[in-house]
């Protein structure tokens, strides 16, 4: 009993720390090229609105929706990111990245 109550009051702490966390810091406006550019139109039309925003996120191969609280700005396109360690990979090398991104 004494130990099931331990777990509970440690996955209470947990869920709290996760709740809590600060949101990472906006990262810096990224410059687009026209190739960048073409690929982020294709990703914003891919999510069905066309709005300049990716909403699907682009670390996952646009498989996973991106939220508005890890957003990367790339030239006229805000681009919405799952988590991080997504985003901090294209606020990296974009230009990479987005060359890699496949796009149908
Ligand atoms: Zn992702």
């Amino acid at each position: 009993m004494a130990t099931t109550l331990r777990c509970f009051a440690v996955l209470v702490a947990f869920l709290l720390a996760a709740c809590t966390a600060e949101l990472p810091p906006p990262a810096a406006p990224i410059a687009a090229t026209p190739e960048m550019i073409a690929k982020l139109a294709a990703a914003d039309a891919k999510d069905g609105t066309v709005d300049k925003c990716v909403h699907r996120c682009a670390g996952c191969a646009l498989g996973m929706n991106g939220m508005a609280t890890m957003p990367l700005q790339v030239g006229d396109y805000a681009m919405h990111f799952c988590k991080q360690a997504c985003r901090d990979r294209y606020a990296e090398d974009a230009a990479g990245e987005l060359a890699r991104l496949k796009v149908d």
